[in-house]
Parts: structure tokens; C-alpha cells; sequence
């Protein structure tokens, strides 16, 4: 590789869509976490913050967003604190709960343990089975219901997750396929147009950060990322479809990741507006008193689902 952009030493990244673009492990460190930073003062995520949750997940993306938020919370005198949900999914996620520990245990962020198998009386190999192959979508509900409940029980005002540029554009495009746009103006990078207070806003402190980059900066911070991948993580076809669509894109015209991303962005300045005067309010579950959108949450209806097949199949 070339040498570095900034000084004489050796590169150790090539940013295809950058002006200067090899990195010295150095400039790259500092380039990576002035953009978060510039990230979180753009979308003012840890604006009015008081006590802030991380949902970490044990992969390269949480991670570089702990190794990012420990200091500044610090700096900042806001206590963080992490939240781990095991999904119960054999042979994917001991590892990774092993590293989320140590790494915490580091940072001196204390960690709560939250499992589907507990929360919800199903692992995710049980749903698996039941549902036959759309594991994602049941994942996606029981970690969203579980971390909201969990944060507002840790008395957290915020909770960031380790979404990427990559995650964002992906979940751009799925929308567009599937015209789901109340489910785009819901996804905010710093809290979407819910307004409840029982709904704790996500903050997105990565959301300009490629996937790529992230991995790299936990390798320049000697972190092992190692991790086997999740059994189901094909179940996603459109996802799937998404990820290799961007993925082209950029290697044919670098900077499209980030063209896509602001599009996002005017495109909910849109959606915003148009489903706030419809009031995109939340009334209470009738069944565990979670935020809903409808009379019974989504977690609660997938539940039920699940045990009335239960004795058919376990
Ligand atoms: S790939 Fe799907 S099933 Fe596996 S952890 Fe991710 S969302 Fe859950
Ligand atoms: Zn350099
Ligand atoms: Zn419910």
C-alpha cells in the first residue's frame, strides 16, 4: 500500500471516495472518530442526555461505538450503560457476550443481560423453528421491545446502537421496495417523530460511518472482532438484496453510499413533517404496556402466534 496522504508513513487504508485517501493508522484513527464526533453534533444525539444506554451486541459496530461514547460520556459526566441481549441462537452468541463483558470490564461500563428465552418464553433457535425461516423480522421486534423496556427500567434517557452508513442505506432502500414510509420516518439517526415518553430515542452515533471502516478502526484498536455469523443471517432476502445492491454501487461510483444516506435524511425532513401533523402517536400495549402503534404491540402479537403453535412443534 501507498504511503500515507498526511505524513510519510505506511497507509493502512485506501478511502476510495475520499480526496486524500490512504490513511496512516494514525490519520485514520483521527479521521474515523471526528466524524462520529461531527455526527453526534450534527444530529445533537447526546443533546439534553443525562444517563445514556449503549445496545451492544458484542460486533464491530457496538463496539466501536462503546470504545467511542466511554470517554466522551466521561469527559461529558453522563453515566453510560450497556444493554446485551442474548438472541439464544446455539453456537452465535456465547462468543460475543464473552467480549462484550471483557470490553466493558476495560471501559468501565457496567453491562445488563437481557434474553429473549426470559423476556419473551422463546429463544430465537424456538422461533426459528415455528416460524420457518423469517428469524430476522421476530429478532428485529423482541430486541427493539426488550431494549425499550430494559433502557426505561435502567432509567436511560438514550440509547445508541451501533447502526452504520452501511445498515442505514440498506434500510433506506428496503423501504423504498416495500413503500413503507411511516417505517422510514419512524427511523430517526437521533430519535424518530414518536413522541412518548415511555419510548426511549435511539441515537445512531455511526450513521456516517462505513461498515468496512468500523470493522478497521476495532482492528487499529487491537479488538478482536471475530465472530461466527448468525445461522439465520441469510433469512433477510431483501436485506440481502440491498446490501450486494449498495455494495455495487459503491465499487463503481465511490461515494454513493453517502449520496444514498442524504437522500435519507431529505427524505425524511419530508416524511417528518407529513406524519407529525397525522400524529404518529403511541397508545399503550393492552397487553405488557409497552408503546404501540396499535391496540396490542407487535411483540405481544408474535408472541401469541408462537404459543399457539407451540405444542405442535416443540
Ligand atoms: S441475522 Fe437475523 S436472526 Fe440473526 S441476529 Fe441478526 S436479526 Fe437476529
Ligand atoms: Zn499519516
Ligand atoms: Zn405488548
Amino acid at each position: 500500500m501507498a504511503d500515507c496522504d498526511f505524513c510519510n508513513s505506511r497507509a493502512v487504508a485506501l478511502l476510495a471516495y475520499s480526496n486524500k485517501k490512504n490513511f496512516c493508522k494514525k490519520h485514520f484513527i483521527r479521521f474515523f472518530e471526528k466524524r462520529v464526533k461531527k455526527t453526534i453534533r450534527e444530529f445533537q444525539l447526546l443533546h439534553g442526555a443525562k444517563r445514556l444506554g449503549i445496545a451492544l451486541s458484542g460486533g464491530k459496530d457496538s463496539l466501536a461505538t462503546l470504545y467511542l461514547l466511554a470517554p466522551l460520556c466521561k469527559q461529558m459526566r453522563v453515566p453510560l450503560t450497556a444493554i446485551l441481549i442474548d438472541e439464544g441462537i446455539r453456537g452465535y452468541r456465547a462468543h460475543t457476550i464473552k467480549t462484550a463483558k471483557k470490553e466493558c470490564k476495560k471501559l468501565g461500563v457496567p453491562l445488563a443481560v437481557r434474553s429473549f428465552k426470559k423476556e419473551t418464553g422463546f429463544s430465537m433457535d424456538e422461533v426459528r423453528k415455528k416460524s420457518g425461516g423469517s428469524a430476522c423480522s421476530f429478532c428485529g421486534v423482541f430486541r427493539r421491545w426488550i431494549l425499550n423496556k430494559t433502557a426505561r427500567e435502567l432509567k436511560l434517557d438514550k440509547l445508541a446502537t451501533g447502526h452504520n452508513l452501511d445498515d442505514i442505506v440498506q434500510t433506506l432502500l428496503m423501504n423504498l421496495a416495500r413503500n413503507e414510509p411511516a417505517r422510514l420516518a419512524r427511523f430517526g439517526i437521533g430519535g424518530g417523530v414518536i413522541e412518548d415518553d415511555a419510548f426511549v430515542d435511539r441515537i445512531r452515533p455511526l450513521a456516517r460511518t462505513p461498515e468496512k471502516e468500523a470493522a478497521l478502526y476495532m482492528l487499529l484498536k487491537g479488538v478482536s472482532i471475530e465472530r461466527p455469523e448468525c445461522p439465520y443471517a441469510h433469512d433477510d432476502v431483501m436485506r440481502d438484496l440491498a446490501r450486494s445492491f449498495a455494495n455495487d454501487c459503491e465499487v463503481k461510483m465511490p461515494g454513493t453510499k453517502f449520496k444514498l444516506f442524504n437522500s435519507f435524511l431529505s427524505l425524511q425532513k419530508e416524511l417528518n413533517e407529513k406524519f407529525k401533523q397525522k400524529k404518529l402517536s403511541m397508545q399503550k400495549c393492552s397487553n405488557c404496556g409497552e408503546p404501540s402503534s396499535q391496540e396490542k404491540c407487535k411483540k405481544c402479537e408474535m408472541v401469541e402466534k408462537l404459543r399457539e403453535t407451540k405444542k405442535k412443534t416443540i
